[in-house]
């Protein structure tokens, strides 16, 4: 069942019956055969297409962030930023498409060759819930591009988003059979990746999807591209504004009401700033970050994107706290209808604690501290996820060394989390395979075919 629930209220405002089997099997033949079409088009043509998807998501910027606010809580202005990424992809795929297909010459010892870049066929794409219009974006529209076509399955409490997004593209002109959205369950994913029409699947979301869906896609050798969690870190060498630091980088942690792959999530910060850097944290979070009903541009704390969601993170702050780590700000779920969850700032988590290894998805900051750059470096590097990281200080060389060194597939200096349309989004470790955006994101379902002349 897709349910949509608004989470500033507790109130259910509509469900959804998933797609029978029959409707699924019916859906991925509909993108075997749109592929047929789809990719006989030029790419001049097709990039056209996807140049006018981001024109129509601009238009449509308000009524996408109002689906996102009430299906998952989202800050509206956040909900129209989110769209002017998404617009910013598709026009960076329309725009750079026709260049970044372009035959490759290659001049080997034995004669001329030739790398010619073709689509693969119809794609699965299993999407979150936490961006649910860029989250899409990123996989939809290279893809698009390239001439490969699209089964979407999005996260059951996102079906609005799902079904406007799937507007969007068919009054660009992507074709009914291109693209097409499916209410299936997560039970049904492991019959499309059996299907032989499908060709690879694209999923960001959780480490345990994330591993479903690989091993789904590895018994019938399909290609996957996993986007999954990230715990990470964010270290300060020095500043010459504290203040100004604190809330740069609780602005970056806070955003999406924490529920961010890429936010910073482990602060790490050198020994004498520390102390005045927990309180000025402890303080900001405490005051700054008060609860309001997400549709209100003034709100800075909206709902997590459900109760089980806020539940979860309250249950790991818990934990944390009965295993020895200090509450420093906030802590608890807030007594109102809805998904709110205090801002929270918490120290001293060790080694021995589950909330040192585990990604807090939630308006969480911990703070650790480091007494020099080696270990500032060690401690970011001691995590199982490798999706992005983020050092600040004023000396841009030590910047660079300390960026050098982490485990990481981003890093970010003097900024932190965020994502853009012509930089490689991805990372390592358990945070997933492959990379979406920039140029390597049109590689990824691409058949880089090599003719020898
Ligand atoms: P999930 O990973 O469960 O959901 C993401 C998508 O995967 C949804 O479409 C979901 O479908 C689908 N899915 C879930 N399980 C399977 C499966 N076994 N096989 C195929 N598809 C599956 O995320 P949650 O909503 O449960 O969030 C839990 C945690 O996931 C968060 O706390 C966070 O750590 C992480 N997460 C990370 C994101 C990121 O941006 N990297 C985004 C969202 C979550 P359905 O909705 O129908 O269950």
């Amino acid at each position: 069942m897709y349910t949509l629930t608004n989470p500033a209220t507790g109130e259910l405002v509509e469900e959804i019956e998933n797609s029978t089997d029959d409707e699924v099997r019916d859906a991925i033949e509909r993108v075997h055969r749109g592929y047929a079409g789809w990719r006989r088009r030029t790419v001049e043509e097709r990039a056209r297409v996807v140049a006018r998807a981001a024109e129509l998501f601009a238009e449509r910027s308000d009524e996408l962030a109002e689906i996102m606010t009430l299906e998952m809580g989202k800050r509206i202005n956040e909900g129209r930023g989110e769209v002017g990424v998404v617009v910013d992809i598709f026009n960076y795929y329309a725009e750079n498409g026709p260049a970044l297909l372009a035959d490759e010459p290659l001049q080997l010892a034995s004669g001329p060759a030739v790398i010619v870049k073709q689509p693969i066929g119809a794609l699965l794409g299993v999407m979150p819930w936490n961006f649910p219009c860029y989250q899409v974006a990123r996989f939809v529209a290279p893809n698009l591009v390239l001439g490969n076509t699209i089964l979407l399955k999005h996260a059951s409490i996102c079906p609005r988003s799902a079904a406007a997004i799937e507007r969007i593209l068919h009054d660009a002109g992507v074709p009914e059979d291109a693209y097409v959205n499916i209410y299936a369950s997560s039970r049904q994913v492991p019959a499309i990746l059996a299907d032989p029409r499908i060709q690879g699947v694209s999923l960001t979301g959780s480490e345990p999807a994330g591993i479903s869906v690989a091993t789904e896609a590895g018994k019938h050798l399909k290609k996957t591209v996993l986007e999954l969690g990230g715990s990470d870190p964010l270290i300060v060498l020095d500043t010459d504004d504290l203040d100004a630091t604190v809330k740069a980088t609780a602005t970056a942690r806070m955003r999406n009401c924490g529920q961010s792959c890429n936010a910073p999530k482990r602060m790490i910060v050198l020994g004498e700033l520390y102390d005045d850097f927990v309180d000025r944290m402890s303080k900001h979070v405490a005051d700054f970050y008060q609860p309001g009903d997400p549709a209100d541009p003034a709100t800075k704390l909206p709902p997590l994107a459900s109760t089980s969601a806020a539940d979860e993170v309250a249950g790991q702050i818990e934990k944390a706290i009965r295993q020895g780590a200090t509450l420093r700000a906030g802590g608890h779920r807030i007594e109102r209808p809805g998904a709110y969850l205090e801002a929270t700032v918490l120290t001293d988590v060790t080694p021995e604690m589950d909330a040192y290894y585990e990604e807090i998805f939630g308006p969480v900051v911990t703070v650790f501290r480091a007494e020099d750059e080696q270990e500032a470096i060690d401690l970011a590097n001691d995590s199982p996820f490798g999706l992005g990281a983020s050092v600040w200080g004023t000396d841009p060389e030590r910047l660079r060394r300390v960026a050098e060194q982490l485990e990481a597939g981003m890093v970010y200096l003097n900024r932190a989390g965020g994502s853009v349309a012509d930089l490689p989004f991805g990372g390592i470790k358990r945070s997933g395979i492959g990379r979406e955006l920039g140029a390597a994101g049109i590689e990824e379902f691409m058949n880089r075919k090599a003719i020898r002349l």
